[in-house]
């Protein structure tokens, strides 16, 4: 049998894997003998050597191995309590092995019974003793009704399929794989099923390998063949370094990583490469004329990131292919001016843009701020959101499909059939992480081949830049428009709510604004949220009775939410309450203060895009972190970090290790690639290594070599990515 076909073999090929197992696994997501070997083992056991029984030490975890002299169950004093005890011999001595509340074991371990064990010897009563350890039965018919001895003294298998190929007798020694148990499926009768499945695959031929790793990228590398790194994951070897197994870190562990890393990088530098000789049909006229005309727009001289930014946008551009450029900016950098800048070269050169945001709120902020910034010009700015339905919607969708509109601002609505543009050109996604990318890609269909600026303000580590974003190009703005004082940042438990609104109170009184913000709006959530309604009808009645308080959440209908939200920037209102609508993007210069309760149920990214709420005028920000008892310890390091830090890229970085890739954005990513072993905080140095190595072999190797081929067909499907940009 070929490699490919011995590796693509379904699970249920294996000796002893029946209907039932089968189905087990493959509810684990396991149908292939290439599934079951690309899962690496959860840890691993060093069950090192066995001792002599009489050398046996108090304290020590060993491993032993001897005759079942007596197998019983002790009576106790306590009721409901017994323990199973075992007498072992060998030649040297003997010793007990005990187990608590485990009554089963009286119809698994007998005298006669040869039996290894592993686990901590105790000072017994009557001796040393092993304390409730593993055990394996070595010599022994196995028992009526197919019992498997389980490596973690999982309850017996009951299932009636047969035993698989049984294990090697001496693999209780050495390093012991332990797998994750799934369903019936206990971690010892895995290990039989590796072991049986690693035996059928015939020797390494470059050939016949559906291997991702190239042989030139390996050697250089000085990797292990697939087949060697397979075999000493699943079977190290007695002398290997079981640390680095449990930390994924062996070489076996390493060279699977980095080739799942590699070709799934592989595929996102090929689209990239696809993306970079594509041919825009339209141009950009960038000239001194412009220059001039910009400057006399500009509201404030720009930030030496901003000067980046635009300099870098204006240069895409004007290349030949598509712009497809991220802009990352922390809370408050000022991209929405870079935008508008963007925008300004796309309609001074006979194009249209569209603006996409993700909320209401924020659509029509910026058409408000378009508004005013593109005033003076001849161009028309439309604006497309649910709230604008009727004939100033069919008037809107008219002048954009003829032209006489050049920059149309909205949400989602904007991709929606009925949009039609008469020469798009230019497609700027504000708050990207908000989107689905399959949104985006629709609008870009609108445009023949429209340049693409994503903005994001939540900082995006680096790892998840590399595949989420992969394919774009990045510009980072770190620095923020002149005279801003940093943010103050304060923790306090709920039972200090009072302390806190008198603090607000003063600022209220000053004339400045300020947020209260709830993680949820609903009652029916079951969890003890406080409701914001409730919460805003005892702040304005009973607690700042002297200041008009609004209410802004989901449910509102859009005109409420856009009354609300136009009351709150023009100051009528002067205390917010709110849910999580405001996370992105709002901009009230004069509001100084945003306390944030459950402030324990935010990710960190959330809560800095929260703390970016304030601190955008000249006034000192202040955002005040209220927590409900217990906090867990990681709700704890992230409140900590988040007082610690104002970077939003380190918070980044920390969000992504405290709670994983999915999490960072607090909704989960759409285009996340689905990874089997690799993970993107653990790996993050193989993973960039192995887009380094990537680009190099993409540089050497023809378009027709057979792994490169592989990678292109199967790379869909197997990391699941739809495209993005
Ligand atoms: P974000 O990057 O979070 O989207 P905004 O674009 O909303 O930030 O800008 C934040 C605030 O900073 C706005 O009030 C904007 O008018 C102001 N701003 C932007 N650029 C500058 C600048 N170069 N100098 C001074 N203020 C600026
Ligand atoms: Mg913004």
């Amino acid at each position: 049998m070929s490699r490919a076909a011995a590796l693509s073999r379904p699970l249920a090929s294996l000796k002893g894997v029946g209907e039932r197992r089968a189905a087990d696994l493959a509810s684990a997501g396991l149908q292939t003998v290439d599934d079951l070997l690309v899962r690496f083992p959860l840890r691993y056991e060093d069950r090192g050597h066995p001792r002599p029984l009489a050398e046996l030490a108090p304290g020590r975890i060993a491993s032993a191995i001897g005759t079942v002299v007596s197998a019983t169950i002790k009576r106790t004093r306590r009721p409901g309590f017994s323990v199973f005890e075992v007498t072992l011999r060998d030649r040297s001595g003997v010793a007990r092995a005990v187990w608590f509340n485990q009554r089963f074991l009286k119809d698994v371990l007998r005298a006669g019974q040869t039996l290894a064990l592993f686990g901590k010897v105790e000072q017994g009563v009557g001796g040393l003793q092993f304390a409730s350890p593993q055990y394996e039965i070595l010599a022994d018919e196995p028992l009526a009704g197919g019992w498997l001895g389980a490596a973690d003294g999982e309850d017996a298998d009951t299932g009636a399929e047969p035993d698989p190929q049984p294990a090697p007798a001496d693999e209780h020694l050495g390093i012991v794989p332990i797998y994750e148990r799934i369903g019936t499926l206990t971690p010892k009768i895995q290990r039989g099923l590796v072991v049986q499945a690693l035996a059928a695959l015939p020797p390494d031929q470059p050939d016949a390998l559906p291997d991702a790793l190239p042989d030139p990228v390996r050697r250089r590398l000085d990797l292990p063949t697939r087949r060697e790194a397979l075999a000493a994951v699943h079977q190290p070897a007695p002398g290997a370094d079981v640390e680095a197994l449990n930390r994924a870190r062996s070489p076996g562990h390493m060279r699977l990583i980095f080739e799942e890393f590699f070709a799934f990088q592989t595929g996102v530098l090929l689209r990239r490469r696809a993306r970079l000789a594509e041919r825009k049909p339209h141009t950009y006229r960038v000239d001194d004329a412009l220059r001039e005309k910009t400057r006399a727009l500009l509201p404030f001289p720009l930030t030496p990131g901003q000067k980046i930014a635009v300099r870098d946008i204006v240069a895409d551009l004007q290349r030949p292919e598509p712009m497809n450029r991220l802009l990352q900016g922390d809370v408050g950098s000022g991209k929405t001016l870079v935008a508008m800048l963007a925008a300004l070269v796309a309609l001074e050169s006979g194009l249209q843009v569209a603006l996409m945001a993700p909320t209401e709120i924020l659509a029509e902020q910026h058409a408000r701020t378009l508004a005013r910034f593109f005033a003076p010009t001849r161009f028309a700015v439309g604006v497309l959101t649910g709230r604008r339905a009727g004939a100033e919607r069919r008037e809107t969708l008219a002048a954009i499909a003829n032209g006489a509109i050049g920059i149309v601002v909205g949400t989602h609505a904007l991709v929606q059939e009925t949009v039609q543009f008469a020469h798009l050109g230019l497609v700027i996604v504000d708050e990207q992480h908000r989107f689905g990318v399959v949104q985006r890609a629709d609008l870009r269909k609108k445009g023949a081949m429209p340049d693409v600026l994503v903005m994001t303000a939540t900082p995006i580590p680096r790892t998840l830049a590399l595949t989420t974003y992969g394919e774009l190009d990045v510009t980072v703005m770190r620095d923020r428009p002149p005279g801003r004082s940093p943010i103050a940042t304060t923790v306090r438990p709920e039972s200090r709510r009072d302390d806190v609104w008198t603090f607000v109170r003063g600022e209220l009184a000053a004339g400045r604004q300020a947020y209260v913000i709830y993680p949820l709006v609903e009652e029916s959530e079951k969890i003890d949220v406080r409701d914001a309604t409730a919460m805003a009808d005892h702040l304005s009645q009973t607690v700042f009775p002297e200041f008009p308080v609004g209410l802004l959440h989901g449910r509102l209908a859009a005109d409420a939410k856009a009354r609300v939200m136009d009351a709150f920037s023009s100051g009528a209102l002067r205390l917010l309450v709110a849910t999580t609508v405001v996370e992105v993007g709002v901009d009230v210069p004069n509001a100084t203060v945003i306390v944030v309760e459950h402030a324990e149920r935010f990710g960190l990214s959330q809560l800095h895009q929260l703390r970016g709420r304030v601190g955008r005028g000249t006034d000192p920000g202040h955002c005040v972190l209220l927590y409900q008892s217990p906090l867990t310890d990681e709700a704890r390091a992230r409140l900590k970090a988040i007082a610690e830090s104002g970077d939003g890229f380190a918070l980044a970085e920390q969000d992504l290790v405290l709670r994983g890739p999915g999490d960072v954005f607090g909704t989960r990513q759409a285009g996340m690639p689905t990874l089997r072993i690799g993970d993107l905080v653990r790996d993050a140095a193989i993973l960039v290594r192995a887009r380094d190595e990537a680009a190099r072999w993409l540089d050497e190797t023809s378009a027709d070599d057979p792994v490169l081929a592989g990678i292109r067909d199967g790379w869909a499907d197997r990391f699941g990515l739809v495209h993005v940009g």
